[in-house]
Formats: structure tokens, sequence, C-alpha cells
């Protein structure tokens, strides 16, 4: 299907992508005052269906981050996971896709003033469907710290998916790639490692295994949980969550970034030095094996992650 031709859910129906419109006066276009989520779906390992990594947690997530816009979500996380389901199916996504629910201030209220504000303004709810390779890179990529501070949760939550957020994120992703780096990697006001411009960060060093922790003005990534999880399953020994120096990205024997998106990928050079011998390191590529595995319902420790829809 073309772009247009894609089933979208929005404002309680489904509809066709170009039968969508909105107007010009849509406040979270003026204002950034909108949330999102990004969901993978992937083709299962064995049998005739899709697999929706970690939807409800996505779902739980999305209505944490609407609380904090005041936005006024009517769907619980379970009707969200019902609707993610019929998506995929209408859009007949057997191989990989993507979900990306967004709730955004919409329409001013009667007698409501034009201007920024939060209250009085109504709520819009789309979710978009689309076809996406699993485009992580196994070789690794190429970082740079970013000159651009994350923003502080201060001042702009990055625990909260907001979209007008996400102008932060460009900037230092824009820098990163200008620069002929693949991503960035953020440091906050403190100065020490915060995430990549949409993952977060892990470093491993002389067996010690550990990434920013929820002080660090970072987005609790579901991946980063998920790799969590397998480490300790793995290898016994349990992620550090403490502020990481930014010379600690210098001196790791690893470093790898983990999201929805990238899924697991290796950080094999950060401003122009090697990580470790410049090579994805040993628990990297463990991790990713057993990530790549139980998103597709290969590992039966993890198949609680997975949401199965039927596409017989
Ligand atoms: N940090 C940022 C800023 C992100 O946009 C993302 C992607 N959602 C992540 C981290 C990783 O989060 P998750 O593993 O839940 O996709």
């Amino acid at each position: 299907a073309t772009t247009g031709e894609r089933w979208v859910f929005h404002q309680g129906e489904f509809a066709r992508a170009r039968d969508v419109t909105l107007g010009p006066g849509t406040q979270g276009l003026h204002y950034g005052t909108g949330v999102f989520e990004g969901i993978r779906s992937y083709a299962a390992a064995d049998g005739d269906e899709a697999l929706l990594f970690k939807a409800k947690e996505h779902y739980e997530r999305l209505h944490a981050s609407c609380r904090l816009l005041r936005l006024d979500l009517p769907y619980s996380p379970d009707e969200l996971v019902e609707v993610s389901r019929e998506l995929v199916r209408r859009n007949g996504l057997t191989g990989d896709a993507y979900l990306r629910p967004l709730v955004y201030k919409l329409a001013l209220e009667p007698g409501t003033p034009f201007g920024v504000r939060l209250s009085g303004v109504s709520t819009s709810v789309t979710i978009l469907a689309m076809p996406m390779g699993d485009y992580s890179r196994a070789e690794g990529i190429r970082c740079a710290v970013s000159s651009w501070r994350r923003v502080p949760d201060a001042s702009l939550p990055a625990r909260a998916k907001i979209t007008g957020a996400y102008a932060n994120n460009a900037l230092a992703v824009d820098e990163a790639t200008a620069a002929g780096y693949d991503d960035a990697i953020m440091l906050n006001q403190g100065g020490s490692v915060a995430e990549a411009s949409t993952a977060n960060v892990f470093v491993v060093r002389s067996g010690e295994v550990a990434t920013p922790g929820p002080d660090s003005d970072i987005l609790l990534g579901l991946t980063r949980a998920a790799v969590m999880r397998i480490i300790a399953d793995e290898t016994g020994v349990s992620v550090t969550e403490r502020a990481v120096p930014r010379s600690e990205l210098h001196t790791a024997d690893e470093v790898f970034l983990t999201g929805t998106g990238c899924q697991i990928v290796p950080v094999t050079e950060i401003d122009g030095r090697p990580v470790g011998d410049g090579t994805p390191g040993p628990l990297t590529t463990r991790v990713r094996e057993v990530y790549r595995r139980a998103v597709r319902g290969a590992d039966p420790r993890y198949r609680h992650w997975t949401t199965s829809v039927g596409l017989g």
C-alpha cells in the first residue's frame, strides 16, 4: 500500500491515512504539546503471526506522558493494544513493522483564547502503522558527544516522550550527522552521560555494566529494561544504574545503545577514538543475539514480552 492507502486509527475510528485531515490551528503543532510512542512489530520466528514487543508497557508509558501534559487519553493500555493488533492486521503487516501512537492537543474549547496552554484544549489520538525493516547495525556505529545538552528534568522531562522535546534530540543528531557521525550522545546539564538521540547508553568496563539512571535526564527505555533483565539472566551480574561520566565513554571496553528503533547496536567509535578494540564487544554481541531471538518469540524466557497478532 502507498502511504496514503495505509490504515490509521484516528479520533476513534479506522481510516485511510489520506482521509485524515488536521486543521491549521492544531495546538500540538504550534506548541509541541503532544506525546508519542514507538512500538515494533516483528514477524514471529515460527508461525503465521506478528509479535508486538512490550506493547502494554509502551501504552502505560504513553499514559504517564499524557498525565504530564494534561492530555485526556480515553483508552486504557489494554484497549490500545487491541487497536494496535487490529492496525497490524488491517494493514497486512506480516513483516517487521512499526507503530507510532500520537496523542496531542487539538482544538481550543469554546471561549478559550488562543495561546500557550494545557487546559481548555481538546485531545486527539492518532496511531500510524508502517513497515519497518530490522535496520540494526551489527557492525556498530560511530558516535559523537553532542555540544547540545539534554533538556533537564526540571525544564522538560525526558522521561516523558513529548513531541516538542524532540527538537533537542533533532539538534543533537543533526550536529552529529553533519560532522560525519551516525548518532549523538548527549550529556546532561551536570556533564554526565544522558542518552543518544533516540536510544539509551550502556557502558561495559572490567566486568561492570553501567547505564545512566532515572536521575540522569533520560527516557526510561523499555529496551533498556529488557536488556537489564537479559544481562542479569545471562551473566548473573546486575547492571548498575548510576551517573556515567563522559570520560567513561572513552575508557570503556564496550559501549552499546538500546532503543525500539535501533534495538541493540554496538558503538565502535566515539569522538574519533575506538571503543575497546574498535569492534563490537563480546557482551554486546551476546545480548544482541538473545534480544533478537526474544523479540521474535524464540526465547521462552521472554515470551511474555510479546503480544501475538494472528495473520492467518
Ligand atoms: N531515549 C530516547 C530519547 C528515545 O527517543 C528512545 C526511543 N523511544 C529511547 C531512549 C529508547 O526507549 P525505548 O527502548 O523504550 O524505545
